[in-house]
């Protein structure tokens, strides 16, 4: 007897429910052929249902994997709804990965069809070689705006779409099939895949839009600047939907100018993306005094922020939350948002709970491993690795056979603390933990100190080999555009601030941080010019 009704939960009723509630809500676009696209939710749907036909007319059958090389932008939009709504799987790839990699990705996953931005297209043709699955290159522009020459006979997205009528109707079907897949950027071996359902992905966005979590609703305007090719856009695509919210669409214009204009002009009142994306945007507005009239919050994620950057933010007039997650918890999986208690605290130790990385959000487990199959205790204090389980979490990885589990726990490969009130904290990822005579150094509190000093841009710490110690800290430096402060001042403006023995050996200045496809950091590349700079461990006694 069904006590309730059961009803599939389906990633098209997203759409469908935005359609018919927020049927007025508008989706705006910077367009990768210029200018703003505008359009509803109600006109989405329509669209996405059409692409449903598409797909039908080009052969793709349930659970096909359906490639994207796309920027944020209302096509790609249509391209979510369309695929996973009609059983398909929307395989988003990050473009900015190297060719070797993406072509990996696109084969492994075994993509019939492949949609993709005309900043793409010399990508797309050196790709295609490589890539002979692949049956069909779809451009995502109209006709006046196709190239006139390739190597490819590629199709055209609008004259695909004129050519058929909407489905009338979304299918229904088992929650738990694949919906849309993406691979990890693969720093260590081959990247891998982490096939979404439809299930994992609505209970991710449920639980992700709650107040205690990234907090959206109906009179949100939200912008993504976090890639729709990077981990769903953390989400946003089907949350704004879910809850009605207006969406701005930055395309391919990622600068600081160009997204400030487009928070400005669409009176964004909440932003998403990764620590780099919120440097540049703050220093831009410092230096040309612009000031932000809507926007009151932004989530930060990917990578640690550093605490000085919330400080800018605060100063801005923007409140700016930590989220923790990964491709393969969907990816939210904490976000930090105080208790009800914090409230009583004065600014600097609510602001010292918000350096952490949150609490848990319902439908997500977490502890920290203390080897061995027992765990640490909930002090702040006691580190190991993040071991994580839940309803969006990673079962497998796509075509492997392997399970991605030790005792029904998945291993992040973080490093972290939890508190008494379950605040988890990063400390470092596993890899890049420094280990000094027996100790553990956090590279993560080193990068947030160099980060404090005025006269720093951007800090990342890496380790050194060395001889008695095993491994020792060394700080890559960014200066600021006026800065010239020295080495010998960035070491002791370590003094009193860390143990002494986890005070970096060296500091070497660059101008620019080398920075990966998602936006991070890139700490391998850090360790290859450390170990070309010929930077030798000083001894410490
Ligand atoms: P990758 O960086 O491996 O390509 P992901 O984009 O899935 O893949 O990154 C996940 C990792 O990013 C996490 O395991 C964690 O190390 C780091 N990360 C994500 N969010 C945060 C955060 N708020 N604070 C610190 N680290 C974070």
């Amino acid at each position: 007897m069904n006590h309730m009704m059961y009803m599939p939960l389906m990633i098209s009723d997203a759409i469908v429910h935005a359609g018919r509630h927020h049927g007025r809500t508008e989706i705006v676009t910077r367009c990768v052929e210029g200018g703003l696209h505008r359009y509803t939710y109600r006109e989405c749907e329509r669209r996405s249902r059409q692409l449903a036909s598409v797909l039908g007319k080009l052969d793709v059958k349930f659970g096909d994997r359906v490639g994207t090389l796309a920027w944020n932008t209302y096509r790609h939009l249509e391209i979510y709804f369309g695929t996973s709504g009609s059983g398909a799987v929307c395989h988003t790839v990050n473009p900015r990965l190297h060719l070797d990699q993406i072509a990996y990705i696109v084969n492994h996953a075994n993509d019939r069809v492949v949609f993709f931005d005309l900043t793409f297209l010399p990508l797309v043709e050196q790709l295609a070689q490589h890539c002979p699955r692949v049956e069909k290159w779809v451009a995502l522009a109209e006709r006046a705006a196709m190239p006139d020459s390739s190597k490819l006979d590629l199709l055209c997205y609008e004259d695909l779409m004129v050519s058929v009528s909407p489905i009338s109707t979304w299918p229904t079907f088992d929650e738990c099939s694949p919906s849309a897949l993406c691979y990890t950027s693969g720093s260590t071996g081959n990247p891998k895949g982490v096939m979404y359902t439809h299930r994992s992905t609505l209970l991710h966005c449920y639980a992700a839009a709650m107040p205690d979590s990234l907090n959206c609703s109906a009179k949100d305007v939200i912008m993504p600047v976090v890639p729709m090719f990077h981990v769903n856009a953390w989400g946003f695509p089907y949350i704004a939907a879910m809850v009605g919210a207006k969406l701005v669409l930055p395309g391919p214009n990622n600068d600081s100018e160009s997204l400030y204009a487009l928070l400005e002009e669409e009176r964004v009142t909440f932003a998403a993306g990764v620590p780099t994306v919120w440097i540049d945007m703050l220093r831009y507005v410092e230096d040309t005094g612009a000031k932000f009239s809507t926007l009151s919050r932004i989530v930060i994620g990917g990578a640690t922020t550093p605490p000085v950057l919330r400080e800018s933010c605060r100063i801005a007039g923007i409140h700016a939350f930590p989220a923790w997650g990964m491709t393969e918890t969907s990816p939210v999986g904490t976000c930090g948002t105080l208790l009800a208690r914090h409230e009583d605290l004065l600014e600097d130790a609510r602001e010292r709970v918000l350096d952490k990385q949150g609490r848990a959000l319902f439908g997500i487990d977490m502890k920290i491993s203390a080897g061995k199959g027992t765990e640490q205790p909930w002090d702040g204090e006691s580190c190991g690795e993040l071991m994580v389980r839940g309803h969006w979490v990673v079962g497998e990885y796509f075509g492997q056979a392997d399970t991605a589990h030790e005792s029904g726990w998945f291993p992040t490969g973080d490093v972290a603390t939890i508190d008494a009130d379950g605040y988890l904290q990063i400390t470092d990822r596993l890899k890049d933990v420094i280990k000094s005579g027996g100790e553990w150094i956090s590279s993560i509190d080193i990068e947030n100190i160099a980060a404090s000093h005025p006269g720093v841009s951007m800090a990342a710490c890496v380790s050194l080999p060395h001889p008695k110690w095993g491994e020792r800290p060394v700080v890559f430096v960014v200066r600021r555009p006026e800065s010239k402060v020295s080495r010998d001042e960035m070491l002791s403006f370590y003094s009193g601030r860390i143990a002494k023995w986890s005070i970096p050996d060296d500091v070497i200045f660059i101008d620019a941080m080398p920075i990966n496809a998602t936006g991070k950091i890139q700490k391998m590349r850090l360790r290859e010019m450390l170990a070309e700079s010929g930077v030798k461990a000083a001894c410490v006694d």
